[in-house]
């Protein structure tokens, strides 16, 4: 599995649809101060599902739509969208290839693609579990980040672990299965009281 390539459209500095290609190896990108090298890392982690602005270096998550410059008027909307080779079938899909889009508008109003079709943040998040690609895995190590992984907090650490391990799953399927049985554990409470008013 790698990351065949990524298309850029209105997001951050790339205002016109930009395709970078990679092939497998190393890649380095390379360019002066300002020119666009961390906004290629963040918009991989925003199609990956990044909710937090701070986590992309803006403020809301308006900021990741192209603003505009002296020339150019702002865009509408952000697009970005990352291919994937799958031919080991490492993620757990039947296509050899997986291309994941999303795409925001100034509206507020944004969606999830894979392989064309609609999706939710959860289906996006759910296929890169336990890869260490997704949103919060290690595939991305920003600046500053190796320092929180030394000097973070355990519980921390041991998230990082768990991806690695390929236990996230699981616990994300605990933690719902638990808040669902609490629900159900209320429902019941009231039907017994109801019952008991009846009785
Ligand atoms: P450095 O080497 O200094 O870390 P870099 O190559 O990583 O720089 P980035 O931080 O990726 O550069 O890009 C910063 C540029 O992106 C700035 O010129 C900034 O104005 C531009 N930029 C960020 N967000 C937007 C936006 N929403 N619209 C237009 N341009 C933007």
């Amino acid at each position: 599995m790698y990351l065949k390539s990524i298309e850029l459209q209105g997001f951050k500095s790339f205002a016109n649809k930009t395709v970078l290609k990679f092939n497998k190896g190393i890649t380095g990108i390379v360019g002066p101060n300002g020119s666009g090298k961390s906004n290629v890392a963040d918009a991989v982690r925003w199609v990956l599902g990044e909710q937090s602005a701070r986590q992309l270096r803006g403020s809301k998550m308006e900021d990741v739509i192209f603003s505009g410059t002296e020339n150019r008027k702002p865009l509408g909307f952000a697009y970005v969208a990352i291919t994937i080779d799958n031919s080991d079938h490492k993620l757990p899909i039947d296509y050899e290839e997986l291309t994941v889009a999303r795409r925001v508008y100034r509206s507020g109003e944004s969606e999830y693609l894979i392989n064309g079709h609609t999706s939710r943040l959860k289906d996006v998040q759910e296929l890169f579990f336990d890869t260490g690609i997704g949103k919060e895995g290690y595939s991305i190590i920003g600046q500053g980040q190796i320092d929180k992984i030394l000097s973070g907090k355990p519980e921390d650490r041991r998230e990082l672990f768990d991806e690695a391990v390929g236990i996230v799953k699981y616990k994300k399927r605990k933690a719902l299965a638990e808040k669902n049985l609490n629900i159900e554990k209320q429902n019941l409470y009231r039907v017994t009281d109801i019952l008991s008013e009846l009785e």
